[in-house]
């Protein structure tokens, strides 16, 4: 998080200084497969489905603090597929029964779980009783008290814990951050905020499924908690929400549209909304003085925003590489993640206020 005190000048100058990392940093990367030679910390990562695929292994070319070293599949052939495809010795590759020998396994430092919500908690427990750091995906968990057995399980084995908040590596997120907190243009007086997508993928996957943390809150809906929790600085207190279904087969078991009002103790009213059949991502602003937001808003590029002043003009990012690489520096440095375990737990508690509003049809305290 940009520091309250953080003008402009240097906010750019500091962002400046960490895209020029990144920039930088693949032909050091690719130039350098020797990693024994190197102090990169060593990544292992759980699960190997379409985030890891997609995004993470791809940003793990670029970081030069660490580097993609290991595995963890429960499927043989992805395994051989990952171990050719990013130079994986067999030594690095675990499947979910023998994953704890990972413990003997110098190699790895980090272990990033990228399973489930409803694996997040067993994944990064085992990980941290192994010896290792871990980043885990968002959803933190399955509700607030998973996080707090997490961050407890992390600290008792001396671990850093980090939650893969990516978007506070974003310059236009950040901007927001730095705009609402820093109070700018005045106060923020009503926040909206949406995010969400038509849902196309397999009708029996984790996504629709609550038992294993499915539903477009914990998946999208989070973003607009923490969009509307960055730009205040503050954490909500009351909070009020209701779903909205329709008769579609694939929501049975999850909510279809998720709305949610958070009332912030400065007075700030924030509205969201998360949809897995509606397609928006935006964060919008109404303050004292003027108006300002993004969109799209939350997604891994494509970011754009505006304010009284103008158009935002910041560069895209690779948003993955960099907050991995940032909290390889924090373990490095031995200084706290901007993004800790006990953020992950602070959203968690409001999805748990959330879920319980919808059940009660009542405005429900977050604590
Ligand atoms: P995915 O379904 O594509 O991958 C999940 C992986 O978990 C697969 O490799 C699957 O084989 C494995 N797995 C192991 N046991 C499983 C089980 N019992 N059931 C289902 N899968 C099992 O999901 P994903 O999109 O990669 O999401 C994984 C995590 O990453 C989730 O927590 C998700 O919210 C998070 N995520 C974060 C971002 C982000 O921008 N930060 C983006 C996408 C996903």
């Amino acid at each position: 998080m940009i520091p309250q005190n953080a003008s402009r000048r240097s906010f750019i100058r500091t962002f400046s200084a960490g895209i020029g990392i990144v920039i930088v940093n693949p032909s050091l990367t690719l130039g350098c497969m020797n990693h024994s030679q190197t102090k990169k910390l060593g990544i292992a990562l759980v699960g190997l489905g379409g985030y890891s695929g997609g995004q993470l292994a791809p940003a793990l070319q670029e970081t030069k603090n660490c580097y993609l070293a290991g595995i963890v599949s429960g499927t043989p052939s992805k395994i051989k597929d990952w171990q050719e495809r990013y130079n994986i010795p067999e030594a690095n590759c675990y499947d979910y029964e023998n994953f704890d020998e990972i413990a003997k396994n110098p190699a790895i430092d980090i272990v990033y779980v990228v399973l489930p919500p409803s694996m997040h908690m067993e994944y990064t427990i085992r990980a941290a009783k192994a010896g290792k750091h871990v980043i885990c995906e968002k959803p933190m968990a399955m509700n607030a008290a998973e996080c707090a057995e997490m961050i407890a399980a992390c600290k008792a084995a001396g671990r850093m814990l980090s939650i893969g908040y990516r978007l506070h590596f974003e310059p236009h997120n950040m901007e927001m951050m730095r705009l609402g907190q820093q109070k700018i243009y005045g106060k923020v007086r009503n926040i909206d905020t949406a995010n969400g997508f038509s849902y196309g993928g397999d009708p029996g996957a984790w996504r629709l499924k609550k038992a294993m943390g499915g539903g477009p809150l914990m998946d999208m809906g989070i973003y607009s908690i923490q969009g509307s929790r960055y730009t205040t600085g503050e954490e909500p207190a009351l909070v009020t929400a209701k779903e909205i279904n329709t008769d579609n087969p694939l929501f049975k078991e999850v909510e279809e549209t998720l709305s949610f009002e958070l009332e912030f103790p400065g007075g700030t009213i924030a509205k969201g909304e998360t949809s897995f059949s509606r397609n928006y991502s935006y964060l919008r602003a109404d303050a004292e003085t003027g108006k300002f937001g993004i969109e799209p808003s939350y997604g891994y590029g494509g970011q754009a925003g505006k304010t009284p002043a103008g158009s935002m003009n910041f560069p895209q990012v690779n948003q993955q590489a960099l907050q991995i690489d940032d909290f390889a520096q924090c373990i490095i440095q031995k200084k706290p993640t901007r993004v800790p375990g006990e953020m992950g737990m602070r959203d968690m508690k409001v999805i748990d206020t959330i879920f319980r509003s919808v059940r009660s049809g009542k405005r429900e305290a977050v604590f």
